[in-house]
């Protein structure tokens, strides 16, 4: 497969969650909530957190307490949840190509997008490559407008000694079964502008502002004390499990880099790694397609992901409105990129054989 969940020990996690059946405080707010969101405090080098249910209500209510209207100029080479919380919000997102080096937003590309109704940047951390975060915000700077990171891929990921979740306005992270560190599901928002803590709360349970009144037509996206204990306990292992996936990683690149027709992500200057995907963009030279890579995986019983394909902007929700033509960058990298599978207990033999098949597909490729 090509994830599986990172869990703590299990007695680890009893021990953790005993005390719920003492108080009975289930959600909330509780014990738990609190304890974690500090301990997120500290790990992630910010003053400023608020926890969700999941990183995708995480990023509406975001949009809604900063109370943003208009346009949001954002990736197409995403996830659903990115642009999906623009528009659920009832915004409009406008699209900008992507690095071919990064997959990030490229910055050259966003200042001809803005215009009177623009209010903000929504750039994604893609595989947990950094944003080009410095030109993005001079950029926010002289428009004046807010900058909100999706972050959902870049938990843990340092640049000298500021975590990726200092940059913009805020910072969404996802803490689902599948990403690097996990809260079962869950999510989290990082911000600068302290004020903006109440307004998360109130609007994550659904706009009460005290016990008599309600000021806004908010949600619930509360994060309960089971998913808060499990963060607790995993945050206690997550250098330990990204130590192994970097040894996933060095042997990947052992096996795959320099390979003609492989692209694989550079490691950027001054960054420190999550090591969260190991994204192969397979070009013309390389003699099979990635769908032929993807094809000749899957008969071994081996799963990895078109990710990101489709593109958002393909969508059937979205082609009728946005065309990919517009950011062929993307369009290029989304039509030819396949992720392998990588998690901390993946067994080095299995990466051996995975890189077998795949460099082995060239040969195949050239028989049929
Ligand atoms: C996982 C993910 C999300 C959504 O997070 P959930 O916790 O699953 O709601 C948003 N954006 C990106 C890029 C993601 O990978």
């Amino acid at each position: 497969m090509v994830t599986r969940s990172s869990m703590p020990d299990f007695e680890e996690y009893i021990q953790e969650i005993a005390c719920l059946w003492e108080t009975h405080w289930l959600t909330n707010m509780g014990e738990k909530h609190q304890r974690f969101e500090s301990d997120l405090k500290q790990y992630l080098h910010v003053d400023n957190v608020a926890l969700f249910t999941n990183g995708h209500n995480a990023l509406e209510c975001v949009i809604e307490a900063m109370g943003l209207k208009g346009k949001v100029i954002t990736t197409p080479y995403t996830f659903a949840s990115t642009t999906h919380a623009i528009v659920r919000k009832g915004l409009t997102p406008v699209f900008a190509d992507i690095s071919p080096e990064t997959y990030t937003i490229d910055p050259s590309k966003i200042e001809s997008l803005i215009d009177d109704e623009t209010c903000a940047i929504l750039p994604v951390h893609v595989y947990g490559n950094l944003c080009d975060v410095d030109e993005i915000q001079r950029i926010a700077d002289k428009h004046g407008l807010k900058v909100i990171y999706d972050a959902a891929h870049a938990f843990g990921v340092m640049r000298d000694e500021k975590s990726a979740a200092c940059f913009g306005d805020a910072s969404m992270f996802s803490f689902h079964a599948t990403k690097v560190f996990n809260t079962i599901e869950g999510g989290a928002v990082c911000f600068s502008d302290p004020d903006l803590l109440e307004l998360l709360n109130q609007w994550k349970n659904f706009g009460i502002t005290d016990t008599e009144s309600v000021e806004y037509v908010g949600g619930n996206a509360k994060m309960n004390e089971f998913c808060a204990s499990m963060g607790i306990c995993n945050l206690r292992h997550v250098d330990e499990e990204m130590m192994k996936r970097q040894k996933v990683v060095e042997r990947y690149r052992e096996h795959l880099s320099g390979h003609e027709g492989i692209k694989l992500c550079a490691e950027q200057p001054g960054v420190k790694p999550n090591y969260a995907y190991f994204p192969v963009v397979f070009t013309e030279e390389f003699g099979a397609t990635r769908d032929q890579v993807y094809e000749a995986l899957m008969r071994k019983n081996i799963h990895p992901r078109k990710y990101f394909y489709p593109l958002v902007s393909d969508f059937e929700c979205y082609r009728d409105v946005f065309s990919s033509d517009k950011t062929p960058v993307a369009k290029y990298v989304s039509d030819r990129v396949l992720t392998l599978p990588l998690y901390a207990d993946l067994s080095l033999d299995v990466v051996d054989d995975i890189c077998r098949i795949v460099l082995t597909c060239v040969q195949k490729a050239d028989t049929l």
